[in-house]
């Protein structure tokens, strides 16, 4: 729990006093407090303090547990290694049994603030109904964190983002089994119970069939499940039409299908529903911040197993819009749900713009690494207006090209196109994103490939644990009430 408090009080457990090496040397603490400031001239007496990046000091005044957490030089200061420090200071062994701390920082900018409250929210979150609780283990205790800051719309705007940021890892780090279309779709329905201007439109396995959304319906053959198409309108505004459509891929589990990925790949595959995450955790924000747009919120669900019943390499498959697809490697079964997602939203809701977000190739990690998502994006604007929301929000994106003459290397023998580029291992994350393309009908378009930035394989990294991420709900949630 975070709130908000206009001056810095001492009265708590612990307090984390936020400053850098400049702040240190003029003694600048935030909002003047004087016992902070007494503290501060004791300590530099000491020389064991010097506010480097990553230093933890911890000072007792009173009852209070002071922790100076040094910030380094100032202009080395980054919103990321802030969001860093905070993450590190509330995670340090100092404050494993403390339940209530303050956080000081001098620097009371808006966009400072906030990367402290997403160092919080964001970096102490922690996937861990799966562990057993250890009854003297105290170190996972929640914290109440009271930052000092004058209330304001936009800070506790980003206390609410942070939300629907975590509700999209919740369902991304939990089981593959517990986490498939019927939850999915409960999690909706939940999110959107007695909300007005809103209606949402089910396609279940009958009605994939009876639509034609043959794409989609190839792709879960092999599974148990049932695949669903989920589409939520959201009329935010009293302006008629103009909707921004948000498609999220949402394969629950991925085998690679008979194209079946090996040991080492296939381990973290319930992450590949992280779009379909990222949408429903936008769709949180946009309700609980009341956005005065009009939205569509789709999730393409399925699971790609393998069985006797699976889709097969070599065979040919119609998509909703009538194009006939070659499966060149089922493992490409990404851009076949969305390609029936996308002609299907295009035709039935006529959207102004659609975003897709999609753990679509291992391609867009090679280019890109883990650090940046891969955008591909019909025009200038559209990508100039994703990359601000980008850059203000810390879900890094880095624009990919995309030209007419792509579509010669979607080429099939025996169908209209192919769901693998050639050459092989040539640009697949552009080839992918063109085969998306041909469904789009000339609607503005942007999508996002998160292959590499929806989830942490390892212990942690940037102010990430372990797990998914929620890359892609605080881009989505800037860009949506921004305009
Ligand atoms: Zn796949």
């Amino acid at each position: 729990m975070l709130s908000l408090r206009p001056n810095a009080k001492l009265d708590k457990e612990a307090c984390l006093v936020l400053i850098d090496q400049e702040q240190f040397k003029e003694k600048k603490v935030a909002l003047n407090n004087t016992k902070i400031k007494d503290a501060l001239r004791q300590i530099s007496q000491l020389n064991s303090f010097t506010a480097e990046n990553g230093q933890i000091f911890p000072i007792s005044h009173n009852k209070t547990l002071i922790l100076l957490v040094g910030l380094g030089k100032r202009s080395d200061l980054s919103l990321t290694s802030l969001r860093i420090a905070v993450r590190n200071a509330l995670l340090s062994s100092y404050l494993k049994k403390v339940r209530d701390v303050e956080i000081v920082a001098h620097e009371q900018t808006e966009s400072t603030l906030k990367a402290i409250i997403e160092g919080h929210l964001i970096g102490t979150y922690q996937w861990a109904k799966y562990k057993s609780k250890d009854k003297n283990d105290q170190s996972i205790v929640e914290k109440n964190v009271y930052l000092v800051a004058s209330q304001r719309k936009s800070l506790e705007d980003a206390i609410t983002i942070c939300a629907g940021v975590n509700l999209a890892r919740d369902l991304i780090n939990d089981n593959a089994d517990t986490v498939d279309s019927k939850h999915l779709e409960a999690t909706i329905r939940t999110l959107i119970k007695g909300k007005k201007h809103i209606s949402i439109e089910v396609l279940n396995e009958k009605e994939l069939k009876a639509k034609g959304l043959g794409l989609h319906l190839a792709v879960n053959r092999g599974s148990l499940k049932e695949p669903k198409l989920i589409i939520v309108k959201y009329e935010g505004s009293s302006k008629k039409g103009d909707y921004t459509a948000m498609i999220g891929k949402g394969i629950t589990f991925d085998t690679g299908g008979l194209n079946l990925k090996p040991t080492g790949h296939i381990e973290t595959m319930r992450c590949d529903m992280s779009g379909a995450a990222a949408v429903i955790g936008t769709l949180k924000n946009v309700l609980a911040l009341n956005v005065k747009r009009n939205l569509i919120f789709a999730v393409t669900i399925a699971e790609n197993a393998i069985g006797s019943g699976a889709f097969k390499p070599g065979d040919v498959f119609k998509s909703y819009n009538g194009k006939t697809v070659e499966i060149g490697n089922t493992d490409a079964e990404g851009r076949l749900v969305l390609a029936d997602a996308i002609s299907y939203i295009v035709r039935n809701y006529k959207p102004g713009r659609i975003i897709d977000l999609a753990t679509l190739t291992g391609a867009c990690v090679v280019a890109l690494g883990n650090d940046y998502a891969g955008l591909v994006v019909s025009d200038d604007k559209f990508s100039r207006d994703i990359v601000h929301s980008s850059n203000e929000t810390d879900d890094r994106v880095w624009r990919l090209p995309s030209y007419p003459e792509l579509k010669d290397s979607i080429k099939s023998l025996c169908a209209d196109m192919k769901n693998v580029g050639f050459p092989k291992g040539a640009a697949g994350a552009l080839t992918a994103a063109e085969f998306l393309r041909q469904f789009t009908e000339g609607t503005a378009w942007a999508h996002l490939d998160i292959a590499g930035t929806a989830f942490v394989d390892g212990s942690g990294r940037w102010y990430y644990g372990h797990g998914a991420t929620g890359f892609g709900v605080r881009l989505l949630s800037h860009y949506l009430t921004n305009p």
